[in-house]
């Protein structure tokens, strides 16, 4: 929960923040919705699941087709209908809708990163019984990467996280993202990157320069070895790209190694794709195209 949120408590939002929950589909919770409906000039309520077309367009890399369907109920400076991140349960999404929603959240987070999820007692309530996540995230475990805030302050049961140093899949994370889409049901994987990641500049560095990683360390990053090495010599940014081919290659190696997800996908139930987080804008640049 953010500083403001906090400060204010839940019962004694100010109207500012009112409007701006209610801006994100938050005023279900008992947040006077009748008299913000008339203040807001949001078109009516998207349905929970994030309808296509309701969503703002993140910043993309590459090709990609879910941004196409993005972004077009920001006509005439209209406030888009936010995806409802307390909607529950979130099951019945498509993959294509599910990225839509990602995308809404990061813009939301990079254009109003004071909003947060709310009503967290209730939610928690809600979710006893059973999680319904909508995406899985494999990323970093570097403290400025936070998945729940920065895909626009989702909250409880949303999210389905897998972190590691490097965003590496090995057993564990793999293992961890066939229980979240077979399951579970999730029906999108992000295999998430970062600028500046220290995992992977350790990787460059044993390639580059042949550094000795201690302990665990050095076992740990193995997996990025080889696209650091087909990386180097190819970009002045020698950590950036391995960043990216990092993300990109355990996107990959998902439907390479998992006959699990690879039905899945096959069957156009989950979608895999990869994304670079930008720790210094907040903006995710998602990359569609993995093969
Ligand atoms: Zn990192």
């Amino acid at each position: 929960m953010c500083l403001d949120c906090s400060s204010l408590g839940s019962k004694g939002l100010k109207r500012r923040h009112l409007m701006k929950l209610a801006g994100l589909g938050l005023a279900a919770g008992g947040l006077a919705p009748v008299a913000l409906a008339s203040e807001t000039k949001a078109p009516a309520a998207a349905d929970s699941h994030g309808a296509e077309g309701q969503s703002a367009e993140a910043p993309t890399e590459g090709a990609h087709d879910a941004g196409s369907d993005a972004g077009h109920a920001e006509a005439a400076g209209a406030k888009p209908a936010a995806a409802d991140p307390h909607a529950a349960p979130a099951d019945g999404l498509t993959p294509k809708q599910a990225l839509a929603k990602l995308r809404e959240g990061n813009r939301r987070f990079v254009e109003d990163a004071n909003a947060c999820a709310a009503d967290l007692a209730h939610r928690r309530t809600e979710l006893a019984a059973g999680q319904h996540p909508w995406a899985i995230v494999l990323t970093c475990s570097d403290s400025r990467v936070t998945p729940e805030l920065i895909f626009g302050g989702v909250t409880l049961g949303e999210l389905f996280v897998v972190r590691n140093a490097g965003n590496v899949l090995d057993t564990g994370a793999l293992g961890t993202i066939e229980y979240g889409t077979e399951h579970l049901h999730a029906p999108l994987v992000v295999v998430m990157g970062h600028k500046k990641c220290g995992a992977v500049a350790a990787a460059c560095d044993v390639v580059k320069k042949g550094a000795v990683l201690e302990g665990s360390i050095g076992k740990m990053v193995q997996p990025i070895l080889p696209v650091a090495l087909a990386a180097l010599f190819t970009s002045e940014d020698f950590v950036g790209q391995t960043v990216r081919n990092n993300a990109v290659s355990g996107a990959k190696r998902i439907t390479e190694e998992s006959a699990i997800v690879t039905h899945l996908v096959d069957s156009g139930a989950v979608r895999v794709i990869a994304a670079v987080y930008d720790i210094e804008t907040g903006e995710v640049a998602f990359i569609d195209k993995i093969s």
